[in-house]
C-alpha cells in the first residue's frame, strides 16, 4: 500500500494541491505523510508520523512554496513504524538532490544496499525508499533521468513512485505494474487559490488512484504504463519513457479491497466491479438467511450484490466509527486487535433473532473476522453465515501488501471448515478467482493473483520470512 501523489502546476502552490490529492489517499496509509516541494530552485521536504491532515494542516502548507510537488502517505513494508521511514525521503548527494515517493515493496533490498558506498551505515532509517535514495542520489551523471535509466535495471520488485529533484518531477511504474498509478491534467485558467486574474498553463499530475486526481481538480488522462517513465516539468506536455518492457500484473487486491469504490482502474469503476463479486458470491454461495448485512464499508458493494443476486433484503446491522483505523492496515498485532472493537458497534435491532449473510472482502489472519462475528452473536443473531468475496490468501504478498509471514495467514493453517471454526460462522464460502475474473470480464494475465494461488509473477530471490525489517537486521548487523 501507501499513497503517492505529484503536481506541476506553473503559477501555483503545488504542494497544496498534492496535499489535496494524498488527503483522497488517506486509506492507503495512515503511518505518516508528507511533501516534497520545488521552487525551481531547490527542494525541500516536511514528513511527520500522522494522519495527512495532521501533518499537512493549514499552518504548515503555506510554507511549502512552488510549483512542482510530491506527496506520500505510508503504511509500512519495509522498515518500522518510525520518523525516518516516512517519505517523501530526501538526499542531498555529492551528485544532485532527490526527493522519492514510493508505493510497493523491492525484493532485492539485500543486494541493492551492497551496491551503495558505505552500505547500511549511510541510511538513517530502514526503508527500501530511502535506500533507493540514497543509490539515485550518488548515481552518476548529471540528469536525474539518465540516473534513473542507469539504476532502474538494478531494482527488483513493486514500485511506483514518484521522484523530483529541482526542476522535474518524474512518475514511473514498474515493469509488473503491480500498483497502480494515473496521470491527470490540471485546467488551465485562474486556479481557485489565486486572487490574481492571472491565467497559467495547464498543470499535471499524477496519483496513485483516479479519486485523488477528482480531490485536485484534475481530469484522468491515461494510467501509467508498466515499464513506463512520465517526466513533468520540461515544458507543457510530459516527456514519456519506456524503461522496461512492461507487462502488466495489477495486484488484483487493489480491485477487491484496497483502493477507494469511487476510483477507476483498469476501466473498472470499483464500486460496480465489488458489486458484481457479491453477485458472483450469491450465484457460487447461496445461504439460507433472511437478511444481508456488509461489514462496514469495504464490504458494502459485494453485500449490495449478493442482496440483490439472492433477492434477499439488505441491511446496515454495525455502524462503524469512520474516525477509526483501517483495522488491516495498521501495523501491528496488538493495535488491530484494539482497533476492531472501537470500530464497530452493532445495530442490535436490525440483527435480533434474524439469520444473516455477512459480506466481507477479505479473511486475513482471522482475528478481526471472529471479533465480528462475536459481536453480532452478542447482539442477537440467531445464525451468521459468512461470504467472503475474495479467494482464501494462502500465499504471503511480497510486492507492497504486509501479509509476509505465511503462518500469520489463517487460510495457510486451516481448512474451510477450521477457519469457520475459529471464527465461529455457522457456513463460511469464499469467492472463486473465476468468480473474480468473471465479475471484473478481464483476463487472469493482467493481474497478480499470488497471494490466492502461489504463482509470483516476479520470483522472490532470498528468505524473506523478516522481510519487511531487512535494512533493520542489516542495521543491527552493521552496529554489532
Ligand atoms: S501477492 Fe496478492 S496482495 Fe500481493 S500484489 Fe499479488 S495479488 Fe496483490
Amino acid at each position: 500500500m501507501c499513497g503517492i501523489a505529484g503536481v506541476y502546476a506553473p503559477g501555483h502552490e503545488a504542494a497544496a494541491v498534492a496535499a489535496l490529492g494524498l488527503f483522497a489517499l488517506q486509506h492507503r496509509g495512515q503511518e505518516s505523510a508528507g511533501v516534497g516541494v520545488s521552487d525551481g530552485e531547490g527542494v525541500m521536504v516536511y514528513r511527520d508520523l500522522g494522519m495527512v491532515a495532521q501533518v499537512l494542516d493549514e499552518r504548515r502548507l503555506p510554507s511549502l512554496r512552488g510549483h512542482l510537488a510530491i506527496a506520500h502517505c505510508r503504511y509500512s513494508t519495509t522498515g518500522s513504524t518510525l520518523w525516518e521511514n516516512s517519505q517523501p525521503a530526501f538526499r542531498l548527494g555529492p551528485r544532485r538532490t532527490v526527493a522519492i515517493g514510493h508505493n510497493g515493496n523491492l525484493v532485492n533490498t539485500r543486494e541493492l544496499v551492497e551496491r551503495l558506498p558505505g552500505g547500511r551505515a549511510r541510511l538513517q532509517g530502514s526503508t527500501d525508499t530511502e535506500l533507493l535514495t540514497a543509490l539515485l542520489a550518488d548515481a552518476p551523471g548529471e540528469d536525474l533521468v539518465d540516473a534513473l535509466l542507469d539504476l532502474l535495471p538494478l531494482v527488483k520488485g513493486a514500485y511506483s513512485l514518484v521522484v523530483m529533484d529541482e526542476q522535474r518531477l518524474i512518475a514511473l511504474r514498474d515493469p509488473h505494474g503491480f500498483r497502480p498509478l494515473v496521470l491527470g491534467r490540471l485546467p488551465a485558467g485562474p486556479r481557485e487559490a489565486t486572487t490574481e486574474a492571472v491565467d497559467f498553463d495547464p498543470g499535471w499530475c499524477v496519483a496513485s488512484e483516479t479519486a485523488a486526481l477528482d480531490t485536485m481538480g484534475a481530469e484522468y488522462v491515461r494510467d501509467v504504463a508498466p515499464g513506463e517513465m512520465v517526466i513533468l516539468g520540461e515544458g507543457p506536455r510530459p516527456r514519456s519513457i519506456r524503461f522496461a518492457e512492461g507487462r502488466e500484473n495489477l495486484c488484483v487486491f487493489e480491485l477487491i479491497y484496497f483502493a477507494r469504490p469511487d476510483s477507476y482502474m483498469l476501466g473498472r469503476n470499483l464500486y460496480e466491479a465489488r458489486r458484481r463479486m457479491g453477485e458472483a458470491l450469491a450465484r457460487e454461495a447461496p445461504a439460507d438467511a433472511d437478511i444481508v448485512l456488509p461489514v462496514p464499508d469495504t464490504g458494502a458493494p459485494a453485500a449490495a450484490g449478493y442482496a440483490e443476486q439472492s433477492g434477499l433484503p439488505y441491511r446496515e446491522g454495525m455502524v462503524r466509527n469512520r474516525y477509526a483505523g483501517r483495522t488491516f492496515i495498521q501495523p501491528s498485532s496488538a493495535l488491530r486487535q484494539r482497533g476492531v472493537t472501537v470500530k464497530l458497534s452493532p445495530l442490535r435491532e436490525q440483527v435480533r433473532g434474524q439469520r444473516l449473510v455477512v459480506v466481507d472482502d477479505s479473511i486475513v489472519r482471522g482475528t478481526t473476522t471472529k471479533q465480528i462475528v462475536t459481536l453480532l452473536r452478542r447482539a442477537g443473531a440467531a445464525e451468521v453465515h459468512l461470504r467472503i468475496s475474495a479467494p482464501p490468501i494462502f500465499h504471503p504478498c511480497f510486492y507492497g501488501i504486509d501479509t509476509q509471514i505465511e503462518t500469520e495467514l489463517i487460510a495457510s493453517r486451516l481448512d474451510l471448515d477450521g477457519i469457520r471454526e475459529f471464527v465461529g460462522a455457522d457456513s463460511l464460502a469464499y469467492l472463486s478467482i473465476g468468480g473474480v475474473l468473471d465479475a471484473l470480464e478481464l483476463p487472469r494475465e493482467r493481474f497478480c493473483f499470488a497471494c490466492f494461488d502461489g504463482q509470483y509473477p516476479l520470483p522472490v530471490p532470498y528468505d524473506v520470512g523478516s522481510h519487511k525489517f531487512v535494512l533493520e537486521e542489516e542495521l543491527i548487523s552493521v552496529e554489532t
